[in-house]
């Protein structure tokens, strides 16, 4: 899996389009996760706004170590995300989720109920 070289919280000074839902989410004047991360030799930054940053240990409980050797990205929040909302979790769990989605762009991919 990547190796975290540093994490730093930043408040953004231009838009940032997160690494994680893939929107421009982050605006001037709000706080974001920076983390610089090397995988493969190669050096990245991971971007990711306030909501992404925050469901990143639930996510990762869910699909990243030990079931595989990669990082997570953004598919597996998506699957997380439409996971949780049709699943049988608590109401403020699947409003985060409900939320990443519309972020995200996906919220009406999902309907099906
Ligand atoms: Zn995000």
């Amino acid at each position: 899996m990547p190796d975290l070289l540093h994490s730093q919280t930043v408040t953004a000074r231009k838009p940032h389009r997160c690494s994680t839902c893939q929107t421009t989410a982050v605006q001037p004047g709000e706080t974001y996760t920076r983390d610089t991360l090397i995988y493969d030799g190669a050096i990245y930054d991971w971007v990711q706004c306030q909501l992404c940053a925050g469901l990143f240990s639930r996510v990762w409980d869910a699909y990243g170590s030990p079931y595989r050797d990669e990082g997570i990205g953004p598919d597996d929040y998506a699957e997380w995300a439409s996971e949780t909302v049709r699943g049988n979790y608590g109401a403020d769990e699947r409003a985060l989720a409900q939320e990443w989605l519309t972020q995200a762009g996906l919220g009406d991919h999902h309907e099906g109920r």
